[in-house]
C-alpha cells in the first residue's frame, strides 16, 4: 500500500462535511476518519489494521463502534479447510447523514426535556443546597421543610437557567446539521 494513496483516500463525499467528521470521531474516536478513510473496499481488520499502521485491537474497537451506529458492517465467511471464519469489513457511510441528524434531534429533545422539568416550580434548602431540587408536590409533602435541617424550602429562582436553556436550544434548533443538504 503505498503512501500516496491512504494520503488521498477518503475524505471526499460525505466526509467533507465537518459534522460527519466530528460525529465520527466523537462515535468512534480518534482513529475513526482514519480508519474510515481507508476502508475503501471491503478489508479484514488484519489488514485495515497494517494499512492504518495501528493494533488491530484499536482497529476493532473503531468498527464495533461504528457497527454500533450501524455506520459499519461484516460478512462472516468460514474457511472449508481449518474451519474458521473470517470477517470482512466494510463501510456504511451512506447511513451516517442520518446518524448525525438523529444525533442533532436527540440533543434539541433533551434539551426540551429539561426546559419542561426547569419551567415547573422547583424548591431547594438554601442551607444544604440538596440535588435534585423538589418539585412542588415533593416539596407540599414534607411541608416545605428541608429533611435534613428543617429550614423552609424556598422556590428556585430558574429564570437564569430557563434563559440560557432557550437560548441553546434555539440556537441547535436553527444549525440542524448538513446545511448543504
Ligand atoms: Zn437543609
Amino acid at each position: 500500500m503505498s503512501k500516496k494513496r491512504s494520503k488521498n483516500a477518503g475524505y471526499s463525499g460525505v466526509l467533507a462535511s465537518r459534522a460527519v467528521r466530528e460525529f465520527l470521531m466523537e462515535a468512534a474516536g480518534e482513529r475513526a476518519l482514519q480508519v474510515v478513510s481507508e476502508m475503501t473496499e471491503p478489508m479484514s481488520d488484519d489488514d485495515l489494521a497494517s494499512v492504518c499502521k495501528t493494533k488491530v485491537s484499536e482497529v476493532r474497537s473503531v468498527l464495533n463502534k461504528l457497527h454500533n451506529y450501524g455506520l459499519a458492517d461484516y460478512i462472516r465467511t468460514r474457511d472449508k479447510d481449518s474451519g474458521w471464519y473470517s470477517y470482512t469489513w466494510y463501510t456504511r457511510l451512506d447511513k451516517v447523514k442520518e446518524a448525525v441528524t438523529n444525533k442533532w434531534q436527540e440533543e434539541v429533545n433533551s434539551i426540551e426535556k429539561r426546559l419542561c422539568e426547569e419551567s415547573t416550580e422547583l424548591f431547594e434548602c438554601k442551607r444544604c443546597k440538596k440535588k435534585p431540587k423538589m418539585a412542588f408536590e415533593l416539596a407540599s409533602e414534607v411541608m416545605f421543610r428541608c429533611n435534613a435541617c428543617n429550614a423552609k424550602l424556598k422556590l428556585v429562582n430558574n429564570q437564569k437557567t430557563v434563559k440560557e436553556l432557550t437560548e441553546k436550544r434555539d440556537r441547535l434548533a436553527r444549525n440542524p446539521p448538513l446545511p448543504e443538504e
